[in-house]
């Protein structure tokens, strides 16, 4: 059972992994921070994608580029044009909506309700019939499909009127109030903009960006020639981005300002298909790689496709409201690099030696949202189960099960009790462990409570000096998940926990 998104922010603020942004002043929708445990949560996933990026490939470079950049950049990418969102009001409810996620998530109902009642209905009949091919048949289902077919087509001819027409044709519900009578569909541009420069008059309307990849675009000649990189290749980057997005009700999973994690990789035209597959199966080993459950992704690709593009498709997460993107994997042609040679003026083209000819190399692009990702990590992390408790009896414990390498304290060291020669070994062990590893250290409160405070906190090895320690010189290692002990001499603590936590190890293993 998926842990619900209200009970995993509340557990988030009380651990102090994310916070509601400004909270004394009641806090500001869609925007977030990330307290001392999120903080170092996010960093780790964030060093790890750099890694494999920049340290396991030898041709992709890293890329720091500005959050501000030249408006022209935003003309040439189409931003301006064409990065809205449509919005819609519900008259009764007065709530506010973007279209295509209303829709789409009332097609995802529809479908859900058709697949119990078929489920219900084959069971019943004891029918050998496969439950896809009944399903098709129902009319739920057959709605969903409609409402998602017109919704693709309105969406791709950014067709607003259509929109507003599917709402009522197809009596689309508010999901707050039930009631289907809407405002008219209109649309809603979603960058910020704010003033370059100190007087007002002579200010100039600027965005902060929606997306860093332009920033790898319009570094392109830069990168390549300081970089002396041959095709393909490609150009990492991590970063903040913003969006004015309508409606951010899902906690991080839509917020206002976000960090991305992109990758653009450079390719001879002609050889975009095989690179493209590589990426797709590239990222999402790293998803499991890092512990997402194979059962908790899957692939969506886009059906209808940008008109420069020439294939897209989604790493979706299984989230607690459904499958929903977690990473984007585009084939982008030449379009990008295109646009701004077009409105720069200056070529931006790559000379290949192999060939003796020029051109504009084409693009995979790896979208990722840092914070999607650490949204995913707590949801499927997040467990409560029954254990066994010191004096005989079950309790429960909330345990966070993170990939040890992304655990935020990765070792805590306890001395069982409160006592001088305890606490000296316990202290003794901790300043040597927290060179390597983050590390913590407790004496407060019965050893139980300590154990399961770690536990939430998602700690995969804790460590405890008891009355045998004193005797013997060895410590006892605990790990989180099967609560297993085992006993270990205390110099051997270190290289047990380092072939445990090995970066370069998760690396190869890739
Ligand atoms: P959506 O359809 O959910 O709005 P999108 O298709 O616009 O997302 P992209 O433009 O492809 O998203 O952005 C790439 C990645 O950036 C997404 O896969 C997602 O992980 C992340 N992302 C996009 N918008 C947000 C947001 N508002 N909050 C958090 N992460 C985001």
């Amino acid at each position: 059972m998926k842990v619900e998104l209200s009970r995993l922010a509340s557990f988030a603020k009380e651990q102090g992994f994310i916070f509601p942004s400004s909270e004394i002043y009641e806090g500001v929708g869609g925007i977030y921070d990330y307290g001392p445990l999120g903080a170092e949560l996010k960093r780790r996933i964030a060093d790890l994608w750099w890694r494999a990026m920049t340290q396991l490939h030898e041709n992709i470079v890293g890329l720091d580029s500005a959050i501000l950049m030249h408006p022209r950049v935003w003309e040439a990418s189409g931003h301006v044009e064409a990065f809205h969102d449509p919005l819609v009001d519900n008259k009764v409810s007065k709530k506010r909506y973007r279209v295509d996620t209303l829709i789409e998530d009332y097609a995802q109902q529809l479908e859900e309700r058709a697949r119990r009642e078929t489920e219900k209905k084959l069971r019943k009949k004891e029918s050998i019939i496969p439950l896809e091919e009944a399903l098709v048949r129902h009319g739920d289902y057959q709605r969903a499909q409609r409402l998602r077919s017109q919704l693709n087509t309105a969406m791709a001819q950014k067709d607003w009127e259509a929109l507003s027409r599917l709402l009522v044709e197809e009596k689309v519900p508010c999901p707050e109030s039930g009631s289907t009578e809407w405002t008219a569909v209109r649309q809603f541009h979603l960058m910020f903009t704010t003033q370059l420069g100190a007087l007002a008059d002579e200010a100039q309307d600027i965005y902060l960006r929606p997306e860093t990849a332009q920033g790898i675009f319009v570094d392109f000649p830069l990168v390549l020639k300081t970089a002396r990189l041959k095709v393909p290749f490609g150009i990492a980057q991590i970063g903040k981005a913003f969006r004015n997005e309508i409606i951010a009700r899902q906690f991080t999973f839509r917020m206002r300002e976000f960090e991305q994690m992109e990758m653009q990789f450079f390719v001879r035209p002609g050889s975009e298909g095989e690179w493209y597959e590589y990426w797709k199966h590239h990222r999402r080993r790293w998803h499991e790689h890092l512990g997402l459950h194979p059962a908790n992704l899957r692939f969506k690709d886009h059906e209808h496709l940008a008109h420069y593009a020439k294939a897209a498709t989604d790493i979706e997460f299984a989230f607690s409201f459904g499958f929903k993107e977690l990473e984007g994997i585009h084939s982008r042609t030449d379009y990008d690099l295109s646009r701004h040679a077009l409105y720069s003026g200056k070529k931006l083209e790559y000379y290949d030696e192999t060939l003796g000819q020029s051109y504009v190399p084409y693009v995979i692009e790896t979208s990722v949202g840092l914070d999607r990702v650490v949204l995913a990590h707590l949801s499927q992390g997040y467990t409560e189960e029954m254990a066994p408790t010191a004096e005989g009896g079950q309790e429960l414990r909330t345990i966070l099960k993170l990939h040890p390498l992304l655990a935020p304290i990765q070792v805590a060291v306890f001395p069982l009790v409160r006592k001088e020669e305890f606490v000296q070994k316990a202290r003794l062990l901790y300043e040597e462990l927290r060179y390597h590893f983050p590390t913590a250290y407790e004496e407060k409160d019965s050893i139980g409570r300590r154990y399961r405070r770690y536990d939430a906190k998602g700690t995969p090895f804790a460590i405890t000096v008891d009355g045998q320690t004193l005797e013997d010189e060895t410590v006892t290692v605990r790990d989180r998940d099967s609560l297993a002990q085992i006993r270990l001499p205390m110099h051997q603590v270190r290289p047990y926990l380092q072939e445990r936590l090995d970066i370069a190890q998760w690396l190869r293993t890739l």
